[in-house]
């Protein structure tokens, strides 16, 4: 495209140059059987390609006879296969198609085509928007929003790209944001037509052109105005754009280092002047790059890709994939968690129902324990209102006594001392008494606390002595030195003490005076405390023996048989045994528990 402009008159070129293009291939004499092949963007076809770029490939046989320099016309697609299959050696093609091959195939520049509209700074394509005269409100290429354009094709560079660029520099998507965009094609020409003929509010054309018509005698530049205009130094074109650098002529990767510095040697001294190819050094292309990431197409269209859609495109396979695995993992998460929860709330209702049966399990126990301690008292408190009787009647006898005294005048304050002593000392007895029984019938739940047992022996022998009018002898034997304390609850370690005294003096009564009389013994065996009460009643025989722990097993007319269960139950569950064997003599029962003494207890 911008050769065209530089080579107006083809005609005879292309009648000489397709003649002298056979012969160079034959006539010079390559360097290798197929010469070096120039390889060439033909974008508007094989003869308008012969007829730009013949000069180039004469000029470089003459000067560097014996390569074979040959043209080779491709287009887009058939240049990408040549170079990939090493085909061509050098190539020439547009700047936008060049940094797409640069990054695909590693080419390297070695010279830019010199173009005379170029600017100062060598640059000379660049691209015009066109739009007709009377439309005053098409002024900026951001007016484009909403309106229908007209331009060469999606991937050409001046005809479209460098114009797409400004409107997305100025704020619109050249995709979006303009109504709608035909794509011509070649000639370029058509482009201005459309717009002249009011089929399109505005045009994208390569710069220069318009004026090319306009000599031709095609257009009159005032029918047209300019979006966008700007100025460039030394450039003489209308202008809606940047300039970006011209053509490149490029080595391949393969291409003889030593070769290519000739060529590019011989192509700068390529005389210049109006209407002639010429080159000059290689410009930087860096802004065609940006051009293309700004517009995201050549080598940067994969980034359309990244956005969310493209990457939906591209991966869903993937995306579905990973969707599944993501619902599935709700759903087990989801689901584990219920299970959880319901788990949790089934062993939180049986751990409520393991609790309540456990509480009711104690409650009625201590219930029965209290019973059993009641039913204890009942049975050693035949005679107890005669036992209480006994210091109430000593205290009326004092009393009256001081009374008769008084009267008679006889009371010395001795006597009076006296009497007052045995009154104090009759009613601390009776009280006594009744403050144990008072203690030992209260009903209170289970406690642990250092207890010394052998005191708990005493209060027993006390209590059963002060209940029963004819109480056996109740003899304690403590082993020498022997630390009783223990940690248990005091009451039911006594509760289990009165029940084995009571049932020792049952099996004890009727019989002769010989066979009355009871014996505690504490000792100590591997760090346990052991109790044994031994009595020289009627005993048991070995069948009744082994029933004797069974709840309700008695051999009373009014017994329960519960007292020596529940004893069992609450040695038990202090950690020691509870047993009972016949003395060794073969007369009367000797019934043993133990405690474990822990370590404050030693
Ligand atoms: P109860 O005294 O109400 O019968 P116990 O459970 O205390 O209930 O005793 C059960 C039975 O064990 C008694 O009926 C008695 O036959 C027998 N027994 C308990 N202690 C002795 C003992 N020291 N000598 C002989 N028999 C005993």
């Amino acid at each position: 495209m911008a050769a065209k402009a530089r080579v107006p008159d083809r005609t005879l070129g292309r009648l000489l140059l397709v003649s002298l293009l056979a012969a160079f291939s034959v006539a010079t004499g390559a360097a290798n059987a197929n010469g070096v092949a120039v390889g060439v963007f033909a974008f508007q076809g094989e003869r308008a390609a012969i007829s730009d770029w013949s000069p180039v490939i004469e000029h470089l046989n003459r000067e560097l006879p014996g390569h074979g320099f040959q043209l080779r016309n491709y287009d887009a697609d058939g240049l990408r296969e040549a170079i990939a299959a090493q085909k061509v050696d050098l190539v020439i093609t547009n700047p936008g198609y060049y940094v797409t091959l640069e990054t695909q195939f590693g080419l390297s520049r070695i010279a830019t085509l010199q173009s005379p509209h170029a600017a100062r700074s060598g640059q000379a394509l660049g691209s015009v928007v066109l739009a007709r005269a009377e439309r005053a409100e098409l002024v900026n290429v951001r007016d484009l929003a909403g309106r229908s354009i007209a331009a060469v094709a999606p991937e050409a560079f001046g005809g479209y790209l460098i114009a797409a660029r400004e409107m997305l520099r100025e704020g619109i998507d050249p995709e979006s944001a303009v109504r709608e965009t035909h794509f011509l094609g070649l000639p370029m020409t058509r482009i201005v037509d459309a717009v002249k003929n009011r089929e399109v509010d505005a045009g994208i054309v390569r710069a220069c052109l318009p004026e090319q018509m306009a000599r031709e005698g095609l257009i009159r530049m005032e029918e047209f105005r300019v979006l966008s205009p700007r100025r460039v130094d030394g450039f003489d074109c209308a202008l809606s754009s940047p300039l970006y650098p011209d053509w490149p002529i490029a080595v391949t990767r393969h291409f003889d280092p030593g070769l290519a510095k000739s060529v590019a040697r011989v192509l700068l001294s390529m005389p210049e002047g109006q209407d002639r190819v010429s080159w000059s050094v290689p410009l930087d292309y860096q802004p065609v790059l940006d051009l293309y990431r700004d517009l995201r197409v050549g080598p940067y269209a994969y980034l359309r890709d990244i956005t969310p859609e493209g990457l939906a495109r591209r991966f869903w396979p993937w995306l579905l994939g990973l969707l599944a695995i993501l619902a599935a993992w709700i759903v087990h998460t989801v689901r584990v968690e219920h299970l959880v929860h319901q788990r949790t709330r089934e062993l939180n209702d049986s751990l409520a129902a393991r609790e309540g049966a456990e509480r009711r399990v104690r409650d009625n126990q201590e219930r029965m324990e209290h019973l059993s301690r009641l039913s204890i008292l009942g049975e050693l408190s035949g005679r107890l209102a005669h036992e209480i009787n006994q210091p109430l009647t000593s205290i009326d006898t004092y009393a009256n006594s001081l009374l008769r005294r008084d009267a008679a005048g006889t009371l010395t304050p001795e006597a009076l001392r006296e009497a007052c002593g045995e009154i104090a000392s009759e009613a601390e007895r009776a009280s006594g008494v009744v403050r144990r029984i008072r203690h030992f019938a209260r009903k209170r739940a289970a406690v642990r606390e250092m207890v010394d047992v052998f005191r708990l022996v005493e209060d027993a022998q006390r209590m059963v002595a002060g209940m029963l009018v004819s109480c056996p002898e109740i003899v304690i034997a403590r082993e020498a030195g022997l630390e009783c304390r223990v940690l248990c609850d005091g009451l039911q370690i006594q509760q289990v003490l009165l029940n084995l005294i009571k049932n020792a003096i049952d099996a004890a009564r009727g019989l002769s005076d010989d066979r009355q009389g009871i014996r505690v013994r504490l000792t100590r065996a591997d760090n346990r405390l052991v109790v044994q009460v031994v009595d020289r009643g009627a005993g048991l025989d070995a069948a009744e023996r082994e029933r004797l722990f069974e709840p309700f097993f008695t051999t009373k007319p009014d017994g329960l048989g519960l007292g020596l269960p529940i004893c069992r139950s609450i040695i038990e569950a202090h950690g020691g045994r509870l047993w009972a064997e016949a003395n060794e003599d073969g007369v009367g029962m000797c019934f043993s528990f133990q405690l474990p003494c822990h370590e404050s207890s030693a």
